[in-house]
């Protein structure tokens, strides 16, 4: 098959017949498929079951320090479980502070914590007249969803294959004092997948801001998330703190993990990772908010996972699930979509989640098509600070939810809505 833009506007008429009829035929079937949420399946949530019955009886409620862990206390967290995630993270267990079951809420925390009382000493942004934030794009919904909340304003940089824009985060943060942080996802980037490099990672650890609290919210949510065994498919990134330390900035950079994709997406447990100065403050606020997190959870964690290297055997069950799933949806669009000019998409080797970029002006007619055919995709321009994405071109797919089979409908599903709407656009 040509690709569509080298047909003539019979050729393309008569196409668009024939993916009409075949569209018809799918909706004709009355589907209900879900690739819109990053959520893991029922399978990968099983794989944890044993953890829920852990704890047995009254005596297995104790932390290794004695602690009881049914009652008030440790309110930064076990400190097994705070050497658990510090491992997961690659830091001593000193760099953790322990949240709940969820890294957004401390994401958004912290937000908060700079509006309503500043980040070490410095002016509460909420006194501020601007508070800008570099987003690159796409990126994870959720985080712009929370910068928006305060009514910071979003700029959008540009990803590449090895990160955002550098030339463009140098020139913004060192030139303008109302940019005060940056959103990233260093690892397997939420949508496209992607690894920052090391130069990345070293160049963002260098940054040289204009102002004092501007802060790099590294987000590691899929930092031990691959797709597969082999070393050299399985990325490794320098560990920013490190580099921020190295650099003489060691107070540049919050980092955050949970379990919430490796455990339970619903009751994990989360960190937060900083410099002393940092940390200091955290707890200082967290010693309003809470007299401590749930601590019988964190214990499971510690009781079922035991180490590193019990969470790494986990994940590679894990990537067992995922990994076919991945590869479904990477199959399927070539073979429908390859050599038709009509898309392009990205193949992770870990995360969960492939970035689809459709011609542009296409995106969200594709998901309004698919969804008529019973497909429910992540709204177009979703991706982008607020819901706006300037060339209406992106699209997140999230295959790990659905089972093997229905994902392989989905895929069909979604091919042929992009070829469909592709072609009536150029018929436009
Ligand atoms: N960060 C990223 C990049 C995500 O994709 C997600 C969930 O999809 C989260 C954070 C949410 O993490 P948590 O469940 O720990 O709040």
């Amino acid at each position: 098959m040509k690709a569509y833009s080298e047909l003539n506007k019979e050729e393309l008429l008569a196409l668009k017949s024939q993916l009409e009829a075949e569209y018809q035929d799918i909706k004709a079937k009355g589907l209900s498929l879900d690739m819109s949420r990053g959520k893991p399946s029922v399978e990968q949530l099983d794989l944890a079951e044993k953890m829920l019955g852990i704890i047995t009886d009254n005596e297995d409620v104790k932390a290794e320090n004695g602690l009881d862990c049914r009652n008030y206390g440790a309110p930064i967290g076990l400190p097994e479980a705070r050497k658990l995630l510090g491992d997961i993270a690659g830091v001593s267990a000193d760099r953790v502070i322990l949240g709940g079951n969820s890294s957004l809420q401390l994401m958004f925390d912290t937000v908060s914590r700079s509006y309503s009382h500043g980040v070490l000493g410095s002016i509460p942004w909420s006194k501020l007249d601007c508070v800008k934030f570099l987003c690159p794009v796409p990126g994870y919904d959720r985080h712009f969803a929370v910068t928006e909340y305060f009514g910071v304003e979003m700029i959008n940089i540009p990803m590449t294959e090895d990160g955002p824009d550098m030339d463009l985060v140098e020139k913004l943060v060192s030139e303008d004092p109302a940019v005060k942080g940056i959103w990233c996802v260093p690892k397997y980037s939420n949508p496209q997948g992607y690894v920052y490099s090391d130069e990345t990672v070293r160049r963002m650890a260098s940054l040289d801001p204009a102002a004092e609290d501007f802060r790099i919210y590294w987000d590691n949510a899929y930092g031990i998330h691959h797709l597969y065994e082999e070393a050299e498919k399985q990325a490794q990134i320098p560990d920013i703190l490190t580099e921020c330390e190295k650099a003489q900035k060691p107070d540049m950079v919050y980092e955050f993990i949970s379990t919430s994709k490796v455990s339970f997406a619903g009751g994990g447990i989360s960190a937060i990772i900083s410099s002393d100065a940092n940390l200091e403050q955290i707890k200082e606020y967290m010693s309003f908010q809470t007299i401590g997190n749930d601590k019988l959870n964190q214990l499971r964690h510690v009781k079922y996972f035991k180490s590193l290297d019990g969470v790494k055997a986990h994940m590679k069950k894990e990537a067992d699930i995922l990994r076919p799933k991945f590869e479904a949806v990477e199959s399927i669009l070539e073979e429908s979509l390859g050599g038709l000019g009509i898309g392009n998409w990205t193949r992770p080797l870990g995360g969960y989640f492939i970035s689809f970029d459709a011609m542009p002006g296409c995106a969200k007619e594709i998901v309004v098509k698919a969804k008529e055919a019973g497909l429910v995709l992540t709204g177009a321009g979703a991706t982008y600070p607020y819901g706006k994405d300037p060339k209406d071109s992106n699209i997140r797919i999230a295959p790990t939810c659905p089972t093997l089979s229905e994902l392989i409908l989905a895929a069909k599903v979604f091919a042929v809505s992009v070829k469909l709407i592709s072609a009536e656009h150029l018929l436009r």
